[in-house]
């Protein structure tokens, strides 16, 4: 069996070597468009040229080296019918329930407030939160929006999620669908967005989503950039219905030096860091799925083109 590598590492050893000790069945390449066609039967992606496509016509996978699989399926000649398997958590999820947690915090528990305290040598305690006053609201209860969510909920915070389909989550209330999309807003102040990037969710938080939310609203964006719309984000803001955000994905990356949320204090700007590819837990996930595919057996995580995700 002939793997693939093709993502922009300057040091793809680091990938490759891990990829022949878990599977030691494979002929292990690095993508050289240079080079002479592979014939790989599968490849291990990041952004991978239109080229690979042009060149290996044998494939019979590709495994994303992420959860999102946006930019892939943006590759204008992506054969159709071929199986695209993404990453299926692999130490993604715990991450960012890491991160949705501690950017929740920061507002629940008034960690600035005390930070500009300390500032100043005030000692001075403030009222402790009222949990009820600071419902969540997760968007996507996939891999990482369930997690997220259920931490949330073991931390007795009133949490909401929203999803394409019906989900039954012990102490989550749900919700299905885009008929419900302004329902599950009207209950939420702390807006969580872990939905993938599909004709369906682009700019899905527009001016309009963040006026449901409830007063002193909070926007914590992990999905990507595209899911929110930037003006109004901006705007609503200025106009009082958002207090705050944190922001780890931008429709532009690295975020252009001049984009006003640089400026904003209300917002936090990430760059991109809440939830790692983790290469050791990646690798044997995507090298086990390789296996069970090659001796025909069922693997998760095919994604479904015709729903974008
Ligand atoms: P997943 O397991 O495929 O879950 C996606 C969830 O979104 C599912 O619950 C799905 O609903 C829901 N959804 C999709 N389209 C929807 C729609 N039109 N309306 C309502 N709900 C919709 O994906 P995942 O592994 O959780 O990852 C989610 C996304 O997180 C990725 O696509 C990526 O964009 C982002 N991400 C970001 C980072 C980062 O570092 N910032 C890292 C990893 C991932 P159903 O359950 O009904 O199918």
């Amino acid at each position: 069996m002939k793997v693939l590598f093709v993502a922009g590492d300057p040091k793809p050893e680091r990938w490759t070597a891990p990829i022949k000790a878990l599977l030691p069945e494979a002929e292990v390449y690095v993508w050289n468009p240079e080079g002479p066609v592979i014939d790989a039967d599968y490849a291990i992606v990041w952004q991978p040229p239109a080229e690979l496509f042009e060149r290996e016509r044998k494939l019979k996978a590709i495994f994303n080296l992420g959860a999102g699989i946006d930019g892939l399926l943006a590759v204008p000649n992506l054969p159709a019918g071929l199986t695209i398997v993404r990453l299926e958590d692999a130490g993604m999820s715990v991450q960012m329930a890491e991160y949705v947690l501690h950017q929740l915090l920061e507002a629940s528990r008034e960690m600035e407030v005390y930070r500009e305290q300390q500032r100043n040598g005030i000692w001075k305690i403030h009222r402790p939160i009222k949990r009820a006053d600071w419902p969540v609201g997760v968007m996507g209860l996939g891999q990482i929006g369930k997690k997220v969510a259920r931490t949330l909920a073991d931390l007795d915070y009133r949490v909401y999620g929203w999803a394409r389909s019906e989900h039954t989550l012990e102490h989550i209330t749900t919700f299905a669908g885009r008929k419900s999309l302004r329902e599950f807003l009207k209950q939420t102040r702390v807006l969580v967005n872990t939905l993938p990037l599909t004709d369906e969710t682009r700019n899905i938080i527009d001016y309009d989503a963040l006026a449901d939310l409830q007063p002193g609203a909070v926007v914590i964006n992990v999905g990507r950039g595209e899911h929110l719309v930037d003006d109004d984000l901006l705007k609503a803001l200025d106009d009082g219905l958002v207090a705050r955000a944190s922001l780890d994905v931008f429709r532009n990356e690295p975020l252009p030096s001049d984009h006003p949320f640089w400026t904003r204090r209300e917002i936090t700007i990430t760059p991109h860091i809440s939830a790692r590819t983790l290469r050791d837990a990646t690798l044997e996930q995507i090298t086990g799925k390789i296996r069970d595919h090659a001796r025909g057996q069922p693997i998760t995580g095919i994604v479904d083109t015709s729903r974008g995700y």
